[in-house]
C-alpha cells in the first residue's frame, strides 16, 4: 500500500489486544474517537473496533482457532454473554493492518494444527468493511476464515466477499417469528435470507443454537429450525449451547436488566432430546 493510501493509526493502535477469554468486561475503550471518526471508521474498514483477540480457542470453528471478538451488534438477546460487546466504541480501536499482523503472528502455529481465524463479536457484520477486509488479509495469508455471525447484515457482503469466508457459523435463535423477536429485539427474516443465499452459493454453514429452558427448547420450534436447515443443503453440523450463566455479572456491571436470572443450565436430558431434534431432521448434530 503506498503512503498516500495508507489508512490513518487508530488513535490505540498499539493496545494489547489480547484478553484471557471473550468474558473479560470491556468498557468504553474507543470513547475518545470523535463520533465522525467513528463513522469513518465504521464507512471504510481501515479502523475497526475489537474486544480482544483469543487463542487456543477449540470451539469457534474446526481445529484450534485465534479468534477476533468485534464489538457492536444490533441484536439484545436475553442470553446474551457478552453485553459490553454490543456498544462498538467499547472496543479497542485497531487498524486493519495492526489486526492482521497480529493474526499473521499465529500462521504457522495455526496451519500445524489445522485450524485458522474466526472473527466474532458482538456481531461482525455490523463493521462488514473492517470484517471483509481483515478476513480477505487472512486469507491471503492462508488462513482458514470463519465467521460467528447472526446473519442479520449478510446482505452487507458481496458475493466475492462471501467467498474469502471458508466457514460461516450461523446462529439460529428460536424458528416462531413472535418468539424471536421477543428473545432478540429483531426480525428472524434477514437471518433466514441469508441462510438461502449462502446456500445458494454452496457456502459451507454451521448452526449455532442455544438451548435456553423455558424459552428455546420446545420441541416443535427447534423442528422448525432444524427442518430449514436441513433443507438448505449446506448445512455441516449444527451446534447445540447449552445456556448458562457466566455472563450475568456483565449484564449486573453494566446496569442492564436480565431476564433470566432464576434459568438453570439445561440438564444433559433436555440437551440429549434437542439434538434428538436435529438429527431426526437428517442434521449432524452435537
Ligand atoms: S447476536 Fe450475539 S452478540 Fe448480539 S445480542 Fe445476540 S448473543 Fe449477543
Amino acid at each position: 500500500m503506498s503512503p498516500a493510501t495508507q489508512p490513518p493509526s487508530a488513535p490505540q493502535d498499539r493496545s494489547d489486544l489480547s484478553a484471557a477469554s471473550p468474558f473479560e468486561l470491556r468498557i468504553g475503550l474507543g470513547r475518545g474517537m470523535p463520533d465522525q471518526t467513528v463513522r469513518d471508521a465504521l464507512a471504510t474498514g481501515d479502523i475497526g473496533f475489537l474486544h480482544s483477540y483469543t487463542t487456543g480457542s477449540t470451539v469457534d470453528g474446526p481445529g484450534v482457532r485465534v479468534v477476533a471478538w468485534t464489538t457492536g451488534c444490533q441484536w439484545r438477546c436475553r442470553y446474551c454473554h457478552n453485553p459490553d460487546t454490543w456498544t462498538v466504541t467499547n472496543g479497542i480501536p485497531v487498524s486493519v493492518a495492526r489486526a492482521a499482523e497480529e493474526l499473521g503472528k499465529y500462521r504457522a502455529g495455526l496451519a500445524t494444527m489445522r485450524g485458522g481465524f474466526t472473527l466474532s463479536g458482538g456481531e461482525p457484520l455490523m463493521q462488514h468493511r473492517f470484517a471483509a477486509k481483515l478476513l480477505a488479509a487472512a486469507k491471503r495469508m492462508g488462513i482458514h476464515t470463519t465467521i460467528e455471525t447472526n446473519g442479520f447484515y449478510g446482505s452487507r457482503l458481496t458475493d466475492a466477499e462471501l467467498d474469502t469466508i471458508d466457514l460461516v457459523m450461523l446462529g439460529l435463535k428460536t424458528w416462531d417469528p413472535k418468539r424471536h423477536k421477543d428473545l432478540t429485539g429483531e426480525d428472524i427474516g434477514p437471518t433466514l435470507e441469508f441462510a438461502r443465499r449462502l446456500a445458494a452459493r454452496k457456502r459451507p454453514v454451521w448452526i449455532r443454537f442455544v438451548l435456553v429452558p423455558g424459552i428455546t427448547d420446545d420441541p416443535e420450534d427447534m423442528a422448525g429450525s432444524a427442518a430449514f436447515a436441513a433443507k438448505l443443503g449446506n448445512v455441516e453440523r449444527v451446534e447445540v449451547l447449552p445456556f448458562h450463566q457466566l455472563g450475568r455479572f456483565k449484564w449486573e456491571r453494566l446496569g442492564l436488566d436480565y431476564t433470566l436470572e432464576g434459568v438453570e443450565a439445561p440438564t444433559q436430558e433436555a440437551v440429549d432430546k434437542a439434538l434428538a431434534v436435529w438429527r431426526a431432521a437428517g442434521l449432524e448434530a452435537s
